[in-house]
């Protein structure tokens, strides 16, 4: 369909100023959510759902794979911080299991309660001072005269509004606003395949035993029987802390010809949301049928939405290598510089409350020429200060393997604000 109308201008209310405006509240905004807000700077987090912890909760993951390294044989935990603080409250809250090695016994996994995880993330972030917006959509940007970020909009039951900030956070998962902004960002040529979790009440623990070795093998001789053929090879099937209740990692999403769902095209997460349903209706079938211990078993609850593993990927002054993960490397330089600006923050902290009343204007922008590469910045820039608009080339040798520069779908939603 290429018919396009053009929207008329619009009023909008200007909802809130703030220093930091954090687009996203899974672990990346909520960890930048609170570290801005703990140096002073008057922060709000801006999350489209009414709870934090991105893919956790809404994926309905349940487990923190990562915070874990191997290291000279041994799992230990690598990753602290404000990690650290995050698990403390789950831990006060009884939303913690014993870490447990999964993927083969490759990796530690740390499982945890998803309500309780809500609650946890809720009282990190405001106990640093920041501000949480939920049930609120950005969906565009709105550019000053300089062509920097002026503001957010952001859609809502309360209708449109502009949240204003000084430096804008995208922990969108997808690069929303980094894309919008015109920020260079790669995506794999193929991208990961999307999941659609879901938690399986009513196991009888004893008779399950460890079910998790044995479902992959049942899969797998109904596969060579002919019987069944199951869209995703390598299930993870696992207790959570009470032992009624699995959490199942068992399905795979994908386009009709074989490609995998892709997270930022709406049409393409419908489509993923219905084959995950009826995926999980499928596999489930098959598991409470054959495995002992899952005959009195019951689909509990299905996530929120389907699990997006990759989109898009800001490429910023630094990309993390893999040899920087599996070599634990510490990258100081930049450490020392985020505390020197904190700092400094701390003596001006400032707030400033939601206004009501103010209007900003919005008219549609120019767009980029059609055929002029958009989201091109030049390397050495940092990525999450979005405020700078320009046309240049990728870094060279900067885009990881396999990837391609490209440009948003959708044309950007970019308007320029006119002060009222
Ligand atoms: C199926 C699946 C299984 C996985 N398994 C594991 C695992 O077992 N353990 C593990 O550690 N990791 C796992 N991962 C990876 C993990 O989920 C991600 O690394 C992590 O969630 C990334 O965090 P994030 O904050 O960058 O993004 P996300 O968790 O995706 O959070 C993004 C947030 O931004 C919000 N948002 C997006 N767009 C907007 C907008 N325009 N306006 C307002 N809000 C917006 C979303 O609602 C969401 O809350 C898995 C991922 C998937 C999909």
């Amino acid at each position: 369909m290429s018919a396009t109308v053009t929207l008329p201008a619009r009023e909008v209310p200007v909802i809130g100023e703030y220093e930091v405006v954090v687009v996203g509240g899974g672990p990346a905004g909520i960890m930048a959510a609170t570290a801005a807000a703990r140096v002073g700077r008057s922060t709000l987090l801006i999350e489209r759902y009414g709870f934090l912890g991105g893919a956790g909760t809404m994926g309905g993951l349940s487990t923190f794979c990562g915070l874990h390294a191997r290291v000279h044989g041994e799992d230990v935990r690598v990753i602290r911080g404000y990690a650290d603080e995050l698990l403390e409250r789950l831990e006060r809250l009884d939303g913690l299991s014993e870490p447990h090695l999964s993927v083969e016994g490759r990796i530690m996994a740390q499982a945890f309660d998803i309500s309780a995880y809500k609650m946890a993330a809720d009282d990190l972030v405001l106990a640093s001072g920041a501000e949480l917006l939920f049930h609120a959509a950005v969906q565009g940007l709105v550019h000053d005269d300089l062509g920097r970020i002026d503001g957010v909009v952001v859609e809502s039951k309360s209708g449109a509004g502009l949240v204003r900030g000084r430096f804008f956070i995208d922990a969108s998962g997808d690069g929303d606003v980094a894309a919008w902004a015109g920020a260079p960002f790669e995506r794999s040529e193929h991208l990961l395949y999307p999941s659609l979790m879901f938690r399986i009440n009513g196991v009888d623990p004893v008779q399950a035993g460890p079910a998790w070795k044995t479902i992959r093998t049942l899969m797998e001789d109904a596969e060579a029987a002919g019987t069944h053929s199951f869209p995703r090879k390598k299930p993870i099937v696992r207790p959570q802390r009470n032992p009624l209740e699995w959490r199942s990692n068992l399905t795979q999403l994908s386009n009709e010809d074989g490609s995998a769902i892709d997270g930022t095209d709406v049409r393409q997460l419908t489509r993923g949301e219905i084959q995950g349903r009826r995926q999980v209706r499928d596999t489930f079938a098959f598991i409470r049928e054959r495995t002992p211990g899952f005959e009195d078993s019951y689909v509990v609850d299905i996530a929120p939405q389907i699990g997006i593993r990759e989109t898009r990927r800001i490429v910023g002054p630094y990309q993390l290598t893999e040899q920087d993960v599996l070599g634990l490397r510490r990258l100081r330089r930049h450490h020392r510089r985020e505390r020197v600006a904190g700092r400094g923050a701390c003596d001006r902290r400032r707030r400033v409350p939601l206004r009501a009343g103010r209007l900003a204007r919005l008219q549609p922008a120019a767009l980029p020429d059609a055929g002029a590469p958009a989201g091109r910045q030049p390397p050495g820039r940092r990525a999450l200060r979005l405020d700078e608009r320009s046309a240049a080339s990728p870094p060279a040798g900067s885009p990881a393997r396999a990837s391609s520069w490209a440009r948003p779908r959708a044309p950007p939603p970019t308007w320029r604000s006119v002060r009222a």
